[in-house]
């Protein structure tokens, strides 16, 4: 399987090298050259464990692995790390299923991916002789900053440096990845917004001079951000895994097709779906879920992506997106391939901030809605009233879009909704909805121990290190400043 770049068709590397990479020279992304289809029969899949399971999806994109590499990489990442040994657990609440993608070290969907990343990485530099220590930049909207960070620290021949929105991110986001005491993590607060976080990494990445210089220091910059296809592979799995754990209870039947709706941000999550729809996996719709950041649903809509409107913080900050950097590999497939194509209206959206695609690129794979803040609110008392189930906020705004999908379509297709943090990462916002004369006047730490009351759920132990630890990152800086903040971390004059 080779892949290429989703702005020049020409190249043509392996998923080792995309994986090191990160994001190709020419600002594209790389996608394989074809999606690959599952071909095992499901009844063959459906006892298999997450690890084999990853094996079996993961051995299809990333086949200049060996067979022993890439399982090792998979045993690293999903061991006890994760609280559960089903790694990602599919329930049944109400009249729908919720895939809890939160068991892991830092209890948000990102572990599923960044556990295993680092493990791909450095087999990648091993493969292909890479000498230099690798530098992970990272922008974060919240939670991908704390699950790269604990998936990194340690990992020899890396730093990893994560630059967030100062005031884009929840109190227990921010202080997780500031207690990080590993030696090679840097932790950056920004002044700005994710996007803002976001367009300076790619500037650093584009950065031709600063390149070289860290060349010259024997540093090459990758990225952990959803951009890396050693990221976006890893996440096809969970589908398959919830659709035969499904199958495996009796809840579906085997071809039965299913709905998926993800809450969205930068279309990574949501695009491994849709690359495993595209696998073979049974999907009617994947139902598109954004906050009051609603770009995705407008462009759903209307064909057009347009980025020009004010950036909402919200209390779904890991949704907190404008420029969903992911949705141009959805474009390069609607586009056919194209890189031409591709190029045209990625450069649009850089000059214009806008783009429309052509009529005939088709999205009918998709369903985009939002929820508003008080909707989120609102579903969060009533599923907690109703099913005694405690949804984080990004959930909350999945299960509320469906709500308003079912109200429209009247589709019985059964389905099942990503869940992508545990309540006790959002506390403030969760505890606020349940009842927020009660609970307004609490800090947000001491919450934990409300939220265990009403509900009983075990506090996750990335919880009990927050309130432990002692920060240890202290730096705040300002767009323009990031490249210096760079050169200080990694001791470069
Ligand atoms: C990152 C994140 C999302 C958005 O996922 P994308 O892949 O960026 O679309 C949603 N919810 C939570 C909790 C997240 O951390």
């Amino acid at each position: 399987m080779k892949y290429t770049s989703t702005r020049d068709n020409s190249i043509r590397i392996n998923a080792s090298e995309a994986i090191l990479k990160g994001l190709s020279v020419d600002g594209g992304l790389f996608v394989p050259l074809e999606i690959p289809k599952i071909e095992k029969p499901f009844s063959e899949l459906k006892d298999l464990s997450y690890k084999e399971l990853a094996y079996e999806v993961m051995k299809l994109y990333f086949d200049d692995f060996s067979e022993e590499e890439l399982k090792s990489c998979i045993s690293g990442a999903y061991d006890e790390k994760f609280d559960t040994p089903l790694i990602a657990p599919t329930k049944k609440v109400g009249n729908k299923y919720v895939l809890e993608l939160w068991h892991g070290k830092t209890i948000a969907f990102k572990d599923m991916a960044l556990s295993i990343l680092p493990h791909l990485m450095v087999t990648s530099a091993k493969k292909n002789n890479a000498k230099n220590k690798i530098v992970i930049l990272t922008a974060t909207s919240g939670d991908t900053g704390g699950a790269a960070l604990a998936g990194f620290s340690n990992v020899e021949n890396t730093e990893i440096i994560v630059f967030y929105p100062k005031d884009g991110v929840s109190r227990i986001q921010e202080k997780q990845m500031r207690i990080q005491d590993a030696k090679n993590t840097h932790v950056v607060a920004i002044h700005g917004n994710f996007d803002d976080a976001q367009t300076g990494v790619k500037d650093l990445f584009n950065n031709e001079e600063l390149n070289k210089k860290l060349l010259e220091n024997g540093y090459q910059f990758s990225s952990a951000n959803s951009i890396n296809i050693g990221r976006l592979v890893p996440q096809i799995v969970y589908y398959f895994y919830s659709y035969l754990n499904l199958l495996k209870d009796g809840e579906i039947k085997e071809g039965e097709k299913l709905n998926f709706v993800v809450p969205t941000g930068n279309f990574g999550n949501i695009l491994a779906a849709y690359y495993a729809k595209e696998m073979g996996l049974p999907i009617n719709k994947l139902i598109c879920a954004s906050n009051e950041n609603k770009v995705l649903f407008d462009f759903f809509e209307t064909k057009e992506y347009d980025r020009n409107r004010e950036f909402i913080l919200t209390n779904s900050p890991s949704m907190d997106i404008l420029i969903s950097s992911n949705l141009e590999r959805l474009i390069y497939r609607l586009a056919g391939n194209s890189s031409e194509k591709t190029n045209q209206l990625m450069n649009k959206l850089k000059v214009d901030g806008k783009y429309k695609i052509d009529e005939d690129m088709k999205t009918d794979d998709f369903y985009g809605n939002f929820a508003t803040e008080e909707e989120v609110a609102n579903t969060i008392r009533k599923t907690f009233e109703k099913e005694n189930y405690l949804l984080d906020t990004h959930t909350a705004v999945a299960v509320n879009v469906y709500d308003k999908y079912l109200s429209k379509t009247g589709d019985e297709t059964k389905t099942v909704i990503a869940s992508t943090a545990s309540p006790y990462k959002f506390t403030r916002s969760v505890m606020d909805a349940i009842d927020s004369e009660k609970y307004g006047k609490i800090d947000d730490f001491s919450l934990v121990d409300k939220i265990y009351e009403i509900s009983n759920m075990t506090i996750p132990a990335a919880i009990d290190e927050i309130k432990r630890k002692e920060v240890c990152h202290n730096t705040v800086t300002t767009p323009e400043k990031m490249q210096d903040v760079v050169l200080c971390a990694l001791n470069i004059k």
